[in-house]
């Protein structure tokens, strides 16, 4: 899951872009309505927080824009604690929920994990062979047991488990699983897979090599576990 993060005010934004990266999130953050604006409209994210009180660019107008380009795009919008006639001008400008400043951040993330379930459209639970993955509690379970797993193997597993048994593009991971000035490239990508095959080992849940292409997440082939007897 990639989030773009609109915030003026650099202690904010600093506070949230660690906490949601450490919550597993890719985030990108820029710090006027202009960068918001084009960003969204050039590269794929699965959520936008936006403060309404950007400089160049209203976040309004941000949200306006994207909505007048058909975009989906989930928005959680940030407003001041009297601002009520932003709230409502905003949600009628087409954005998902708000939040007003100051929040708690367990309550930002909650509504993180909602906006992003409700942006795949898909439920909470995924049960694929051995393995269970619980969305809201991003929490991946192997057998009943809880796997341990670094934010970006979590963010790789959750993107194949959402299209398990087709093919996910290398292009298509960097997009979702990085930050801008990450420096990650489609090499490092492998890297994140050998490790997450080393932890699926047992499971006997396989990441495919399309060569050239990307990855498939294939469902364990029945007896292949255990060795194969
Ligand atoms: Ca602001």
């Amino acid at each position: 899951m990639r989030i773009l993060l609109a915030e003026d005010d650099r202690i904010i934004a600093d506070g949230l872009v660690r906490s949601l990266r450490k919550a597993g999130y890719a985030v990108d953050a820029v710090g006027d309505g202009a960068e918001a604006d084009a960003a969204v409209a050039s590269q794929q994210f699965d959520l936008l927080i936006l403060d309404l009180g950007l400089p160049k660019l209203s976040g309004i107008e941000v949200l306006r824009r994207l909505r007048a380009r058909k975009s989906a795009l989930p928005v959680l919008i940030l407003t001041a604690q009297d601002g009520v006639e932003d709230r409502v001008r905003g949600l009628d400008a087409g954005a998902d929920d708000y939040l007003s400043k100051p929040f708690a951040l367990p309550e930002l993330e909650a509504r993180v994990r909602a906006l992003t379930r409700r942006g795949t459209g898909k439920p909470t639970r995924i049960d694929f062979g051995a393995l269970c993955y619980d969305q809201a509690d991003r929490l991946v379970k192997l057998d009943g047991r809880i796997l341990e797993l670094s934010a970006r193997e979590l963010g790789l597993l959750e993107i194949l488990l959402l299209r398990a048994g087709r093919l996910v593009s290398k292009e298509h991971l960097v997009d979702h699983l990085c930050s801008w000035g990450d420096e990650v490239s489609t090499n490092a990508i492998e890297v994140y897979v050998h490790r997450l095959r080393k932890k699926l080992d047992a499971s006997g849940i396989k990441i495919a090599t399309v060569r050239g292409l990307g990855y498939c997440l294939e469902e364990p082939v029945a007896g292949a576990r255990d060795g194969g007897h």
